[in-house]
């Protein structure tokens, strides 16, 4: 059967009832002859809530424990959308990212991943199951602890799990029926974009525009997925929401895309770095080696 990734994020699953309508439209994927892979994320504020709970309960935390607490809100989803599933006669199971196992980086809160094997989902389809529901935003390092992918990473989990099952494409049900201009709930005189560039979309979303998770787009790029993104509360034809794709692709393409704004970023001046070989590595390796994600780098003369 072809493969089809659907995922729903927070709003999308913030209910019984949106459950029972994300779940419905997955039905309809199956009736089409999809085996269905289903990414959740944790119900709409339930990954905020866990974060308070961890930094309440430890200021300077233990960052294993943090993804442990913040994973949990996906189980739950991934659960009631396999129930839900169940109970409208479509063969389903639900699966936490160590079952898959979706194997990551020790890097937690922001893992990268690593490996998907497919062969514990397929196996399972080959016994007649037609949808996997699986628990988006975490998996698992090498050491057998839970990780987590970072902010917004249920996005990641589902292209990478497009890719690794070779989907005939990856569908990013949210609340918006699509990527627009800018930010739709900033300015309303945003636009719907029927289609943008990888390359486009990849420069929005490390700017700030939270529609996708940054890691996903790269991801997507790298692995010629078919990503779109579409609104879980409107009825959808099959052109509907934005496609994101080659730039070949993407006809009467705009000089510019779209504008972004992020209000959570850091500052931070370095002075006096010697001007020899190297000296870059040395600062931005460390750097990525630990997950930190440096978006904007302005170089001036050294004093
Ligand atoms: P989900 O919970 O489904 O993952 P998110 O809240 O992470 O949804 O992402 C969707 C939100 O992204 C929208 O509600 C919107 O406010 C915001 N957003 C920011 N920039 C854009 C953009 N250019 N196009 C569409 N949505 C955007
Ligand atoms: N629940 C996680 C978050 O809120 C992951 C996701 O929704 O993509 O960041
Ligand atoms: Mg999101």
């Amino acid at each position: 059967m072809p493969i089809l990734v659907m995922k729903f994020g927070g709003t999308s699953v913030a209910t019984l009832d949106r459950i029972r309508r994300a779940a419905k439209r997955v039905g309809r994927e199956v009736a089409n002859g999809y085996d269905v892979i289903v990414i959740v994320s944790a119900m709409s504020g339930e990954t905020n809530k866990l974060v308070g709970f961890v930094e309440e309960t430890s200021h300077l935390y233990d960052a294993r424990e943090y993804d442990a607490v913040v994973s949990s809100g996906e189980n739950v989803t991934a659960g009631l959308m396999a129930l839900t599933l169940q109970e409208m006669d479509v063969p389903a199971r639900s699966w936490q990212g160590w079952q898959v196992p979706l194997i990551t980086t020790s890097a937690h809160a922001s893992a990268r991943i690593e490996e998907i094997p497919t062969d514990n989902i397929n196996a399972k389809f080959g016994e007649g199951m037609k949808v996997a529901v699986v628990a988006g935003f975490q998996g698992i390092s090498p050491e057998g602890r839970i990780t987590t992918l970072g902010r917004g990473g249920s996005d990641t989990t589902a292209v990478a799990f497009a890719a690794a099952f070779g989907a005939e494409r990856c569908d990013i049900y949210t609340d918006v029926d699509g990527v627009y201009t800018t930010d739709p709930r900033i300015c309303d005189k945003a636009r719907k974009l029927d289609r943008i560039a990888f390359e486009e979309m990849l420069e929005l979303a490390s700017l700030g525009a939270k529609v996708l998770q940054t890691r996903s787009v790269e991801l997507a790029m790298k692995y010629k997925v078919r990503l779109r993104v579409l609104s879980s509360f409107e009825e959808q034809s099959d052109e509907a929401g934005t496609l994101v794709c080659d730039e070949e692709d993407v006809m009467e393409a705009n000089a510019v895309a779209g504008v972004a704004y992020s209000k959570d970023e850091a500052k931070v001046t370095l002075v006096s770095v010697a001007d020899r070989p190297g000296v870059s590595a040395a600062i931005f390796g460390p750097l990525a080696e630990a997950g930190v994600n440096v978006d904007m780098i302005v170089q001036n003369i050294s004093e």
